[in-house]
């Protein structure tokens, strides 16, 4: 019992909350990750428990009255089959060794994640691929989900070197819309099914903490839909309250988890505090979002492997990764986009390495081939995000240039492209 884990499967997202946080309270350790398939829909969070802490915790649930819908075990992952004769000589016995790991459920180290990200034998290519594809499949199911996001302000304070709509680019016409109209493409999600809206902005100091509660809550009260924040860095007494609010999910990417190049391209940024906002939505019960930009500048494969093991060990529940590319009036306006390929050789790696999370299928991938999107979502990807920020104020948000539109049709070719299901929610025509 004490190696195992235990999944908590709640009634509803209300449920899982409460479940999450009265175990917390009594000091059990818990960690929120999406349901593996067989408990129903993928868009469910369960609640993950040491087998140590078990017993206590049935007992908890039960003092506290709070109810559960099952509790099973977290099986470790064993992949049979992964090595068979007719590998032959087409691949090295280091990676022999990495797939044993693989098919034994065993944690990879540093060095065979490099060796995943590097290898350039087609035979291991090939299985690196179909292992990611059938990782995904056996922990997240073949449902694509699809979420929508209203880049609702292009206002930011910060100056990160890559970014577009960073503070110092006067090349950006900046824009901020209002609650109405950010609600009233809420409306046409909810119209079309969708579940999850994702609200994205720049650090925008006129989008106070107050002023998205607002937005949150009249977003909750019209549809309940789930909502994600994606609006950068703030303290953790406000990260509670949104929290409290009605907030669900967070997406604040750590970038690169090379201290060295996070300075050069975050000028007026702190790794630690990165870190620490990271560890704080963790701790308030958000599915917590990270992620990486791949062809930083003096970025090695060996920097984008500690960015795979820092998804693992902060137990980041979504990770969103994507190419850099170059956008007019930042410094880095000049410098060659990040490698197609090397991308979605770490979108299957980190599949690999990090297993239940949610990867998007990212807007950069498809913004620099229209069929990235298909190759991300066959290497391990199970989310698309579409762009639902209005045509007037879509073109401002120039976090790179030629930013691809993914909207629903370009969403529904690309999981059809690749035989994956659709979600049953979703209503298109
Ligand atoms: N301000 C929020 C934050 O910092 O988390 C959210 C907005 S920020 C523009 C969203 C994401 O855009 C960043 O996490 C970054 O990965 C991505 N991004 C910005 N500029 C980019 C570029 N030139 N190439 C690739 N990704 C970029």
């Amino acid at each position: 019992m004490e190696n195992k884990d235990f999944l908590i499967v709640a009634h509803n997202t209300a449920g899982m909350l409460l479940i999450n946080k009265t175990l917390q309270n009594e000091n059990i350790n818990t960690d929120l990750v999406p349901a593996p398939p067989q408990t129903g829909t993928i868009c469910a969070i369960v609640v993950k428990i040491k087998g140590n802490d078990l017993e206590a915790s049935k007992g908890i649930l039960e003092k506290e009255n709070v109810p559960y819908r099952d509790i099973i075990e977290d099986r470790k992952l064993k992949l049979q089959g992964l090595i068979d004769e007719k590998l032959g000589i087409a691949v090295s016995n280091e990676f022999l060794s990495v797939l044993k790991k693989i098919e034994n459920g065993d944690e990879l180290e540093r060095n065979d994640i490099v060796y995943l990200l590097k290898t350039d034998k087609p035979k291991e290519v090939d299985v690196i691929f179909s292992t990611a594809d059938r990782i995904r499949k056996e922990m997240v199911g073949d449902v694509v989900e699809i979420r929508g996001a209203i880049e609702f302000s292009n206002y930011c304070c910060k100056s990160c070197s890559y970014c577009g709509i960073n503070a110092g680019n006067r090349s950006v016409a900046r824009y901020r819309m209002s609650e109405e109209e950010i609600l009233k493409v809420v409306d046409s999600l909810h119209e079309a099914g969708i579940k999850t809206v994702i609200l994205q902005s720049g650090e925008d100091p006129l989008w106070s903490t107050e002023r998205i509660i607002k937005l949150i809550r009249a977003i909750k009260e019209r549809t309940g839909m789930r909502i994600t924040l994606s609006v950068g860095e703030r303290t953790k007494a406000e990260y509670e309250e949104l929290k409290a609010n009605g907030a669900d999910n967070f997406l604040l990417k750590i970038e690169t988890t090379n201290r060295k190049i996070f300075k050069e391209v975050h000028p007026d940024d702190d790794y630690d505090r990165r870190i620490q906002c990271s560890k704080w939505l963790k701790e308030l019960g958000y599915i917590n979002g990270s992620g990486n930009i791949i062809g930083l500048p003096g970025q090695e494969i060996e920097d984008i492997a500690g960015d795979i093991m820092y998804f693992k060990e902060m137990g980041i529940n979504m990770i969103g990764i994507g190419p850099f590319i170059p956008a007019k009036g930042t410094p880095l306006e000049h410098l060659p986009h990040g490698d197609i390929k090397l991308t979605v050789r770490t979108v299957a790696v980190t599949r690999i390495v990090c297993k239940k999370v949610y990867i998007p299928s990212t807007t950069a991938l498809a913004s620099l081939d229209k069929d990235a999107q298909v190759w991300a979502l066959n290497a391990g990807a199970n989310t698309i995000m579409l762009i639902n920020t209005p045509e007037i104020y879509r073109g401002s948000y120039r976090i790179y240039d030629n930013k691809n539109m993914v909207d629903m049709e370009s969403a529904i070719y690309a999981v059809r492209k690749t035989g994956r299901k659709l979600p049953a929610y979703l209503r298109y025509s």
